[in-house]
């Protein structure tokens, strides 16, 4: 259900935006999505789908655009990107690492008529 409360406070997000700009509809939302934010893109257009009904919102499109996840070492400082493989750094090999990108779910744009 974690999908559903955030879907729902984007789509409040959203409809404000709209509404400082005049907009008369929503043609599309872009957002950010990190692959370790555990956010499923289905979800999201499911409940999106759901919740814009009878809204200025309803029918507009969604494009995901995916981070890749990034960490930095808390050791010697290097960024690096995460993969399955590479949960230490690959500098020093330390493990002590800090997640920098992949978790975030954020509107980068909205698209209005
Ligand atoms: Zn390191």
């Amino acid at each position: 259900m974690h999908e559903l409360s955030i879907t729902q406070s984007m789509l409040d997000i959203v409809l404000e935006r709209a509404k400082e700009s005049g907009a008369r509809k929503v043609g599309a939302i872009n957002l950010v999505i990190g692959e370790l934010s555990g956010f499923v893109e289905e979800s999201v257009r499911f409940y999106f789908d759901f919740l814009a009904k009878n809204t200025i919102a309803e029918g507009a499109a969604l494009n995901f655009k995916p981070v890749s996840p990034r960490a930095r070492c808390r050791s010697c400082d290097q960024p690096f990107e995460l993969g399955e493989l590479y949960w230490s750094c690959p500098q020093c090999g330390g493990s002590d690492i800090e997640i920098t990108a992949g978790k975030e779910l954020f509107i980068e744009s909205i698209d209005i008529e």
